[in-house]
């Protein structure tokens, strides 16, 4: 089996050398060529001769039974997928493009008829776990699309993943992706409230986590992000702009599909002003700096 990989960040890198580490023969694309050696020299290192790099996405996807994107945004994955020199013309009928990226519900319909006219099979499925569940092979991953079509790239996906699980028609990968990352950002602006009341009330930030974590406000979030807001060595594995985007991907589902969420709307302005502040590159719990700032803490 032949598999094409494009975008090799800080997701898509760790997960193309599992696949790489799985023996399988990959192509290979990112704008940036050293994400692409990173990949090359994890797979030469378990005797993998089978990767090479390609110069361009419709390049790396010509030829291949499975092309996987890990890309930033819509907008992206669009422009990579469509056109005269996207990865759907690109592909051979009757392959399989999954798309791993958070994405949204107007640029599956657009990127799937594509991919339906050139009988392509797409699958939706977003990954949620960080790049530690990336590097492990134990990311989450919600998949939409034709049951069957999910069976047959099952083994491949078991590689990059540990709960696999195909969710419904194709969308619900994105849509259970979205309204399940959306709880990531306003735990994480609820849980720097609560230390920053706490301290203002005379509390140390350190007891006062230690409550958070040993109590009903006890969460994945104060565990994993808690230390980390405490000592401000935020690690770079996920951009404050990317989450800006999740949350702004969470107010366009609700718009769609007429639910009201008015936390949702609260906590991405957060994140708006905190990427007009301290820019896209900057690791997400730059929006909690923001807070802290506005509090003097
Ligand atoms: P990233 O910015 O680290 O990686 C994106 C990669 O895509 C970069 O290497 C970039 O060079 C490449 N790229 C951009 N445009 C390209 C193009 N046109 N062709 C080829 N390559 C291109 O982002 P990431 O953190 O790896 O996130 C990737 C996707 O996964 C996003 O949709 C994100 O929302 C989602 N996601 C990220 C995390 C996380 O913890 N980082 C977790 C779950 C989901």
């Amino acid at each position: 089996m032949r598999i094409a990989f494009i975008g090799l960040g800080n997701m898509g890198g760790p997960m193309a050398s599992n696949l790489a580490r799985g023996g399988y023969e990959l192509a290979l694309f990112d704008l940036d060529s050293n994400k692409v050696d990173a990949v090359r020299s994890t797979g030469a290192a378990a005797g993998n001769q089978a990767i090479s790099a390609a110069t361009t996405a419709a390049e790396a996807a010509s030829g291949a039974d499975i092309a996987f994107t890990s890309l930033p945004n819509p907008k992206i994955i669009e422009s990579a997928a469509l056109g005269e020199k996207g990865i759907v013309a690109a592909l051979p009928k009757g392959a399989v493009w999954i798309d791993l990226s958070t994405n949204n519900l107007e640029c599956e319909r657009r990127i799937r008829a594509a991919a339906d006219a050139c009988g392509i099979d797409f699958l939706d499925a977003p990954v949620s776990g960080g790049i530690e569940g990336a590097a492990a092979g134990t990311l989450m991953i919600m998949v939409g699309g034709d049951a069957q079509v999910f069976a047959r790239c099952k083994p491949v996906l078991d590689k990059i993943g540990n709960r696999v699980m195909h969710l419904g028609p194709h969308g619900a990968g994105y849509v259970a992706k979205i309204a399940q990352v959306v709880l990531c950002y306003l735990n994480s602006v609820a849980l720097s409230e609560a230390l920053m009341l706490g301290v203002k009330g005379g509390v140390p930030a350190d007891t006062m986590l230690g409550i958070i974590q040993g109590s009903t406000g006890a969460s994945y979030v104060a565990n994993r992000y808690g230390p980390a807001i405490l000592d401000g060595s935020y690690d770079p594995g996920f951009a404050l702009g990317l989450a800006h985007k999740d949350m702004a991907l969470t107010l366009e589902l609700a718009g769609s599909v007429g639910a009201t969420l008015p936390m949702c709307e609260q906590v991405e302005a957060v994140y708006k002003k905190a990427v007009d502040k301290y820019g896209f590159d900057q690791n997400h719990l730059m929006a909690v700096k923001l807070l802290e700032e506005q509090n003097g803490t």
